[in-house]
């Protein structure tokens, strides 16, 4: 698989407002008691397909999303953040810092 080779501002931005718009109003972000690996797994649940995203607290890989978006357009212009992992972000003071990588 290429690395992800674009960016834009635009798309970047428009993930965050579905973010907080979106899933964090209306979806629910529940975090397994389990890790995988040492990978932190979230279910998101609310939209029209339910998701996995999963965050490294120590950040030894990018924070990552099962859903369609990331494997394709998030991929290529942002990142591979979708607004999954954006929100998951979001939501937890402890892993908020990751969002960086789409600030820099
Ligand atoms: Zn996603």
């Amino acid at each position: 698989m290429e690395p992800a080779g674009g960016f834009s501002l635009k798309a970047r931005d428009d993930r965050f407002l579905r973010a907080a718009a979106t899933v964090l109003k209306n979806y629910t972000i529940v975090r397994r008691r389990m890790t995988e690996r040492g990978w932190v797994v979230f279910d998101v649940q609310g939209g029209t397909e339910d998701y996995v995203v999963k965050i490294h607290p120590e950040w030894h890989g990018q924070p990552q999303c099962s859903c369609p978006d990331a494997a394709q357009r998030a991929r290529d212009d942002t990142r591979g953040f979708c607004k999954h992992i954006i929100a998951t972000l979001l939501k937890h003071d402890e892993f908020r810092g990751q969002l960086l990588e789409v600030f820099l």
